[in-house]
């Protein structure tokens, strides 16, 4: 793992810490409050008006739980709640309401106490958000009772969440607590959010990246939205909802987005399909409080529905896919998983299915986003695994190349300096190299020869027996040339059949024995043509002997240059095989230089 992702790893057990134990300082133990789960009563529509509220007289319904109020009958808007309090020992008693559906007013001695959002004397309102409510309480020295009338024309009537009473600042310190337990949850998605987002950059998977990305900071606003601080740094509880829903309707939208870069086969058209139906959706919502005056909160309902419909379509979609599933598709899966269920309890809890539970959506959030970040860094780790795997074969087949290119350069130099039907030294390099030995030679007083042969009547060969037989012909001349030769001679195929030796340290005596062995070895070719002939080959041999004067002062000859006495040399072998081929060819001409 490199440090960069070490650090990460770090960062984020640091924060599961801090976000652990500030959970736990969120329990209420500290704080001198209570829940208030008895002494509710309610009564459907308005209570008689005359001047002010005729509570006394309306007809009150006990109601066990608070928030599920019976028995609404169609149309109606407006809902009564009476709560019996008993005698207290605060001194500046608040109660908390978590939130209420829609808008609400307080009543307590026939005084109203609270409002939230105007609701007419005629029973109509409007919504204004949802944030929770502080409702005064007059000193609890005696039982007393505060009358609610609550406004609604959504789905939901009533009083949401849990009603606590307590001292002002306890209850304030009690929406910071879990406000702050909230927000820990929320700069870890942010974090997270961009960290995968700028991992995914880095590792060029920018598209997969820049959507998980985009789903991360739809969430943070949805949960900021929602956390119950947001009431405290800008007090616009509908800004804050209008915020809440559109990032909310937005989440199928970013998760189908990152569906469609993550999976392939069928889930790809339903994650397709998903983000055309938010879409329209959400246009839809616009279009509808625009013009036909319709709140977008209504919209909540049937989004519920929708959202369940599609998250559960591309959860089913993601096991369709063609390819079988790999541990980071099971980790993106689980993500989706998590989020989907959290927000789901999320979603009972605000219908009352469930018992309000606390963090729940935050905590799937966070395993989305983690899990999305697990998938990162095993990527960065199949990486760095496959990145050796792929440097370490690099190395090797440079390594392979550079034999090759090494050889095949050994090769060509070869190839360069040798004649190509025979193997023996070429032209060009005959000559460099004689010049070296020459020059040797005069440094040391040594002496050398020079054997020029041609091949006698060669082209009657290649007339009779064909070419490719004078050819094999001409390879075993240099066979044969090669074998007779020492170690340190230089053997060259100066011409078509024309063949050129520099002896070393050989004088007079030395090159006579070598010619005669050489002229006698070039006779004895026995070569067979394809009629069974046999093919007689004479050679016609000049030699040049050069002597060196003993190093002892006595040689006062004046020695041309190198350059010059190869070719004079050349052209005097070149003289006496002619003058052996004009003397009937087959034999050899030796001379001294
Ligand atoms: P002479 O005794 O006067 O040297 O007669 P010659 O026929 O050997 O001489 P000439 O120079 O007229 O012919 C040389 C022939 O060698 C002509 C050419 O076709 C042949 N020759 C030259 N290079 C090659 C080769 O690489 N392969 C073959 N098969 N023949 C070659
Ligand atoms: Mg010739
Ligand atoms: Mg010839």
């Amino acid at each position: 793992m490199s440090p960069g992702m070490r650090f990460i790893c770090r960062a984020l057990t640091a924060t599961l810490f801090v976000l652990l134990s500030q959970l736990s300082i969120a329990d209420n133990d500290q704080l001198d409050i209570q829940t208030v789960n008895t002494g509710w009563s309610y009564h459907w529509g308005d209570v008689p008006y005359n001047g002010s509220w005729q509570m006394q007289t309306a007809d009150w319904t006990p109601l066990d739980v608070f928030n599920d109020v019976p028995g609404r009958p169609k149309g109606t808007t407006i809902l009564w709640i009476k709560l019996a309090l008993p005698a207290g020992h605060w001194r500046d008693p608040y109660l908390f309401i978590d939130s209420v559906d829609l808008t609400i007013q307080a009543f307590e001695h026939e005084q109203l106490t609270y409002e939230f959002s105007h609701i007419s004397l005629a029973g109509t309102s409007k919504f204004e958000g949802w944030p929770w409510h502080l409702v005064p309480v007059s000193s609890l020295d005696e039982p007393t009772e505060i009358y609610f009338r609550i406004f609604s024309d959504y789905a939901f009537i009533g009083l949401s969440g849990e009603v606590v009473i307590g001292e002002k600042s306890d209850l304030l310190q009690r929406v910071y607590k879990r406000g702050m337990a909230g927000m820990v949850f929320i700069v870890i998605l942010f974090v997270a959010g961009i960290l995968v987002t700028t991992l995914g950059i880095i590792k060029r998977e920018r598209r997969i990246a820049l959507s998980t990305g985009l789903l991360s900071f739809d969430l943070v606003i949805m949960m900021f939205a929602e956390n119950e601080l947001s009431q405290v740094v800008f007090n616009d509880p509908l800004m804050w909802r209008y915020l809440a829903a559109f990032s909310y309707f937005l989440v199928p939208f970013f998760l189908a987005i990152v569906v469609r870069e993550w999976f392939t086969g069928v889930v790809k058209r339903i994650a397709l399909l998903v983000c055309a139906i938010t879409s329209v959706f959400i246009l839809g919502v616009i279009f509808a409080s625009y013009n036909f005056g319709v709140s977008f909160i209504n919209a909540y309902s049937i989004f519920d529905g929708l959202f369940i419909l599609l998250v559960l379509s591309l959860l089913v979609g993601c096991f369709f896919r063609r390819a079988p599933l790999g541990f980071q598709d099971g980790l993106v899966i689980f993500g989706i998983l998590a989020l989907f269920l959290s927000l789901l309890a999320d979603m009972f809890s605000a219908y009352n299915f469930l018992f309000w539970i606390s963090h729940a959506g935050q905590w799937g959030l966070v395993f989305f986003t983690l899990a999305m970040l697990t998938v990162y860094l095993a990527k960065d780790r199949d990486q760095q695994i496959n990145l050796n795997l792929l440097m370490n074969s690099l190395e090797k087949q440079v390594e392979e190349r550079t034999y090759e290119l090494t050889e095949s350069q050994k090769r060509l130099e070869q190839l360069a300096q040798e004649d190509f039907l025979t193997g023996l030294l070429n032209r060009r390099s005959f000559v460099q190299q004689s010049k070296r030995e020459l020059a040797n030679a005069l440094r040391r007083h040594a002496p050398f020869a020079l054997v020029l042969f041609d091949i006698d009547h060669f082209k009657s060969i290649n007339d009779t027996y064909g070419h490719g037989v004078g050819d094999k012909v001409l390879e075993k001349i240099a066979a044969v040339t090669k074998r007779t030769s020492r170690e340190g001679d230089l053997i060259c195929r100066y011409g078509g059949e024309e063949f050129v030796i520099l002896l070393p340290e050989s004088d007079a005596d030395a090159t006579h024995t070598f010619v005669n062995r050489l002229h006698c070895a070039l006779q004895d070719i026995s070569l067979m043509a394809n009629n069974g002939e046999k093919i007689n080959i004479t050679a016609s041999i000049g030699v040049v002997t050069f002597e060196n004067a003993p190093s002892n002062g006595t040689d006062n000859r004046i020695y041309p240059e190198v350059d010059k006495l190869l070719e004079l040399m050349l052209s005097q072998a070149d003289e006496a095989m002619y003058d052996v081929k004009n003397n009937g060819r087959n034999g050899i001409k030796e001379r001294v230089f």
